[in-house]
C-alpha cells in the first residue's frame, strides 16, 4: 500500500476514457496523475451536442453509467422521438418507449459531459493537470488520449433557435457520404451537422446540402449566427488495449469506436473503468478488454460493409420499416448484437478498411520504449543527434524531452518543449 501512494497511477487523456478512469482510481483511493494536454477539458468539441446511445445494453445506460460509479450530474435530455428521412426525403416518425439516446453536451463549459467527469474526478482526490502534455508515458500508465487518425468526420454548425426540443436524420449518400446528417435542438441551442465516412474531402458540399435540406424539411429553421464545428474520429482501426511496454489503451486510443455510426462515448467510459479496475484488482486488463469489446467491434465492422454495400433502395425500405415500428432501442440493440459469423468476417473487412486509415504502424515495439506516439521508429536524424532507437531510449531515460514528441532538431523553433511540457514528462519517465 506504502508503494501504491509513493507511485501514483498516471492516466493520460481527460477525455471521457480517461476521466472515466480516473474517477475509478481515485474512488478506490488509488493516488492518481491525470494529464491533458489542453487548458480545459473538452477542447476537442465546441459545444456541440452527442448522443449516449441507449441500445447497446438491456439497461438504460444512464444507469448503466450509474453503475459503472460515474454520476450522471451532466446536463442530459433524453429523446423518445426522432425524424428520420431516407435518401427521397421521405420522414419516418421513430417514437420509442424508453429514450433513443440521451443527448449531451461536449466541450468545456460547466454543465457539459467532460466538465462533470473533470468535477467528479476532483472531488474524488485526483490531481488533474491541465495543459500538460505528456509526451513519453511508462509501464501501468492509462493511455486514453483519443484517436490516433481520422476515418471519419463530422462538420456542421451551432446556433441559437426558438424551435422546441426535436430530434432529426437523414440517411443519403451525398447529404452524409456513408452515414448520417443530424439536426438536434434542446433548450434553445441546435446542433446541425453531417458526418462524412467516406470521401472525406467532399464535405464541404456535404455540409452545404445538409443545411439547405434542413431548413427545408423543418419549418422556421434559421442558421443566422450560426458557428462551424468540426471533429474526428477512427473508425476502422485495429483495436490494441496494451503495448510492450506494458501501457494500457482505453477509449478511442485503444480503437475502441464504433464503426457503423461514430457513437464512442458509452465504450470509451467503459474500457477507461475497466482499465482502471484491471490496475486496482491486479487483472490482466487486454484480455479483459477483448472479451468486453472485440466482438461488438466485430460486429461493427460488419454493420458497417452492409451500411455501406447496400443498394439505396434497400437502405431506404429498411429505415422506414425499422422507423415505422416500436421498440427501436431492442432492434438496434440486436444489430449491434455480436455474432461469431460477425467475428468471422470482420477479420477478412478489417484489413480492406484498414487501407482507408491509412494506418501504418510506426511504432518501434521496443519494450523500452516510452513515447506516447512512438518517435523512435521514423526519427529523423538530427545533427549530432542520435541515430538509433536504443540511443533514444536512452536519451528519454535521460529526461531529454526536446528530443521526443516532433522529429525536430534541438535548437530549431518548437524543438523544445515548455516547463509543463518536461513536468508531464518528468513524472512519466519513472524509472
Ligand atoms: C463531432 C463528433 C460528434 C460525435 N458524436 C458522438 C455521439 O453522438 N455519440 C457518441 O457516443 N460519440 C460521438 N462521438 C465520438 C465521441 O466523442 C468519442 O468516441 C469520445 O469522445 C472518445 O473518448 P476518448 O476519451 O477515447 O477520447 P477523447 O474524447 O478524444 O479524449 C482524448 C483526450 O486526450 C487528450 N490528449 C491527447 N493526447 C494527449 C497527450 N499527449 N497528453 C495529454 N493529453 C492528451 C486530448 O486533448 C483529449 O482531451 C463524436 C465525435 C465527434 C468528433
Amino acid at each position: 500500500m506504502k508503494r501504491q501512494q509513493a507511485d501514483p497511477t498516471t492516466v493520460v487523456g481527460a477525455g471521457p476514457a480517461g476521466l472515466a478512469a480516473t474517477i475509478t482510481l481515485a474512488r478506490a483511493e488509488r493516488p492518481v496523475q491525470l494529464f491533458e494536454r489542453h487548458e480545459s477539458v473538452g477542447q476537442r468539441f465546441h459545444g456541440d451536442m452527442q448522443g449516449l446511445e441507449n441500445w447497446s445494453g438491456d439497461e438504460d445506460v444512464l444507469d448503466r453509467l450509474r453503475s459503472l460509479g460515474i454520476a450522471t450530474d451532466f446536463a442530459w435530455r433524453g429523446f423518445d422521438e426522432v425524424t428520420f428521412y431516407d435518401s427521397r426525403l421521405r420522414p419516418a416518425i421513430a417514437r420509442t418507449k424508453r429514450p433513443l439516446f440521451y443527448l449531451v453536451r461536449r466541450g468545456p463549459e460547466a454543465d457539459t459531459l467532460d466538465s462533470a467527469l473533470l468535477r467528479q474526478a476532483r472531488d474524488a482526490g485526483a490531481e488533474i493537470r491541465l495543459g500538460a502534455p505528456a509526451l513519453v508515458a511508462g509501464p501501468g500508465t492509462i493511455v486514453a488520449t483519443g484517436p490516433r487518425k481520422a476515418d471519419g468526420i463530422a462538420v456542421g454548425y451551432l446556433f441559437r433557435t426558438d424551435l422546441p426540443d426535436q430530434a432529426h436524420a437523414i440517411v443519403h449518400p451525398t447529404i452524409a457520404p456513408g452515414a448520417y446528417a443530424y439536426l438536434l435542438i434542446w433548450d434553445g441551442r441546435a446542433t446541425l451537422a453531417t458526418c462524412v465516412f467516406r470521401d472525406l474531402k467532399g464535405w464541404k458540399p456535404a455540409l452545404d446540402a445538409a443545411a439547405d435540406t434542413f431548413m427545408r424539411l423543418v419549418p422556421g429553421l434559421r442558421l443566422d449566427d450560426a458557428r462551424r464545428f468540426g471533429g474526428y474520429g477512427a473508425l476502422l482501426g485495429r483495436t490494441r488495449y496494451s503495448d510492450e511496454s506494458g501501457r494500457l489503451y482505453a477509449g478511442e486510443a485503444a480503437g475502441l469506436q464504433d464503426a457503423e455510426w461514430g457513437f464512442g462515448m458509452v465504450t470509451a467510459m467503459r474500457s477507461g473503468v475497466l482499465a482502471a479496475d484491471s490496475l486496482i484488482n491486479g487483472r490482466e486488463y487486454a484480455e479483459r478488454a477483448r472479451h468486453d469489446f472485440d466482438a461488438a467491434r466485430a460486429a461493427g465492422l460488419v454493420n458497417r460493409a452492409v451500411w455501406e454495400r447496400s443498394p439505396r433502395r434497400l437502405m431506404d425500405g429498411a429505415l422506414r420499416f425499422e422507423a415505422g415500428r416500436g421498440d427501436l432501442p431492442g432492434r438496434l440493440q440486436r444489430h449491434w448484437a455480436p455474432s461469431p459469423m460477425k467475428s468471422i468476417l470482420a477479420r477478412t473487412l478489417l484489413a480492406g478498411f484498414h487501407d482507408r486509415l491509412h494506418d501504418v504502424d510506426r511504432t518501434c515495439h521496443e519494450t523500452s520504449c516510452r513515447c506516447l506516439r512512438c518517435a523512435c521508429a521514423d526519427v529523423p536524424r538530427p545533427e549530432g543527434g542520435l541515430r538509433t532507437v536504443e540511443g533514444r531510449h536512452a536519451a528519454l531515460r535521460a529526461g531529454w524531452p526536446a528530443m521526443i514528441g516532433r522529429p525536430r532538431r534541438p535548437g530549431a523553433p518548437g524543438g523544445t518543449t515548455d516547463a509543463t511540457t518536461a513536468g508531464a514528462n518528468a513524472s512519466a519517465i519513472r524509472p
